[in-house]
Parts: structure tokens; sequence; C-alpha cells
């Protein structure tokens, strides 16, 4: 199954994508993973979208298109993958249009206020990519998986989260009716107080996977 996860930041795209890339065995293809490891190799590509990142805003269409497709040719494609965090745009969405073929749009659905606190507390592993929340790690700042120290990503300081939401509102929510359109939209309400493995459950129920 060729799969898209919309939603807005902090709905949890990654976090359910990566439990249903285990499960179902086919890859989680984050365009903002891929843009951080850019990032952090200092390639070209890299330090261009650097500035966009932190600022909250959205790296130009063609970047990320450029990205995508050539991901998509890889052989761990052939039976499926999740698309996390792309399109991001309409014209994002026509381009992947020309060479995809989207069995599902999932839209992860989650209140403003709940994402707020969610990514205000998020905390990274730089090394393995694990994400943790304050709440739940005891004051420890190191990562459970690796040891390595945990830090905030830039993005998700206050004000740069703002920015994010405003962004997701203006220029990602309008693929909800795109996919709508389509015919291939679900959508999974996550409650704020369930546990990841209930909203996962959920998730699972909605993409009809036993
Ligand atoms: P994420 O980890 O998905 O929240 O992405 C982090 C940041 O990477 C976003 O705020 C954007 O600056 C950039 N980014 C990721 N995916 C895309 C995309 N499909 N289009 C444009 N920018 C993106």
């Amino acid at each position: 199954m060729n799969m898209i996860f919309l939603g807005p930041p902090g709905a949890g795209k990654g976090t359910m994508a990566q439990l249903l890339m285990v499960d179902e065995k086919i890859p989680q293809i984050s365009t903002g993973d891929m843009l951080r490891q850019a990032m952090k190799a200092g390639t070209e590509m890299g330090l261009s979208a650097k500035r966009y990142i932190e600022a909250g805003e959205l790296v130009p269409d063609e970047v990320v298109i450029g990205i995508v497709k050539d991901r998509l040719q890889a052989d761990d494609c052939k039976n499926g993958y999740i698309l996390d965090g792309f399109p991001r745009t309409v014209p994002q969405a026509e381009a992947l249009g020309q060479f995809a073929k989207i069995d599902v749009a999932l839209n992860i659905d989650l209140a403003d206020e709940v994402i707020i606190k969610r990514l205000s507390g998020r905390r990274v592993c730089l090394k393995c990519g694990a994400t943790y929340h304050t709440s739940t790690l005891n004051g420890s700042e190191t990562c459970a998986a690796c040891g390595e120290p945990l830090v905030q990503r830039k993005d998700d300081a206050p004000e740069t989260v703002k920015n994010r939401l405003a962004v997701y509102a203006a220029q990602t929510a309008p693929l909800i009716a795109y996919y709508e359109k389509k015919g291939v939209l679900k959508t999974v309400k996550c409650e704020p107080h369930a546990t990841v493995q209930e909203n996962y459950a959920q998730v699972r129920k909605v993409l009809e996977l036993a």
C-alpha cells in the first residue's frame, strides 16, 4: 500500500509511521529526516534548506519533489511505502501524482493546543533519531537507545512552532480536500490523552489493517 501521512507538525505522523513501517515491512520516507540528514552532512542541499527549516518555513517544492522522486525508485519501495511529511503543498501533490500512485492519504488530526505542548517538550537524539517527550524522561537528558545527549530541534522553539502551524494551515491543510476529492482520504482523530499504542491501534483500524 502506498500511503501519505498528512496532519499538522507534532500530530504523531513520524511515530505512527515508524510503528507501521516495522509491522508492515515498508519504508517510512520522511522528507524532514532526509533534509535534516543533508543539513548534518553539510551538503549543498542541506545548507540551502537550513534557513527555511530553522524559520519554520517550507523548503522550495522543486527540492523536496526531487528528493522524493529519487527515493521512490529504490527497491524497498516496491511493496509500498509511507510518505511522512510529503506532500506539503498542492504543487507537491500534483508532482507526486505524476510519478506515484497513492492508495491512501491518512489525515492524522489533533487539536492545536495539544500540538504546541507536544512540540515544546519534544527532545530528539541527533545520533539515532529517537524522539522523546520531557514529560516521560524523568529529568534524563540522554537517549535511552544510544546514550547520546538529547536536544530540542531548533524548529520546536515556541515562536517557530507557531509559524509552522500557520504554514500548515495555509499551505498543507488544503491537501485534505485535495485527497478527499481523489477518494483516497481517511481520517484518524488522535485523542490527547491516549497512549501511543492506543493511537496506533486507531490508525490500523482506519487503514483496515488487521
Ligand atoms: P518535519 O520533520 O516533517 O516536521 O519537517 C521539518 C521541516 O523540514 C519543515 O518545517 C520544513 O521546513 C521542511 N520540510 C519537510 N518536508 C517538507 C516538504 N514536503 N516540503 C517543504 N518543506 C519540507
